[in-house]
């Protein structure tokens, strides 16, 4: 339970990109790291990933899961953290 992902991947030159999909308009596109932002509580209730869909400006929030956080965060993603823990 202490497994620390250090992963950096800064000097990455192809910015990766993350499939998403609107449940309002049902779109579906790629996401660029920065379009997303991920938000990581202390429990899987409170741990999602946000973003607005590009075609009807939805503000989408969806659970992420484990695996989901760790590519989001591997991705650049930026993240927020609701521990209150410095
Ligand atoms: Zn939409």
């Amino acid at each position: 339970m202490t497994a620390q992902m250090t992963a950096r991947t800064t000097q990455r030159t192809t910015p990766v990109m993350f499939k998403a999909a609107c449940p309002r308009c049902r779109g579906s596109f790629e996401l660029a790291a920065e379009a997303l932002r991920l938000v990581v509580g202390g429990t899987s209730r409170t741990t999602f990933y946000s973003f607005t869909c590009p075609d009807c400006g939805e503000a989408v929030r969806k659970p992420a899961g484990e695996r989901i956080v760790e590519l989001l965060i591997n991705g650049g993603v930026s993240t927020l953290r609701l521990h209150s823990r410095m």
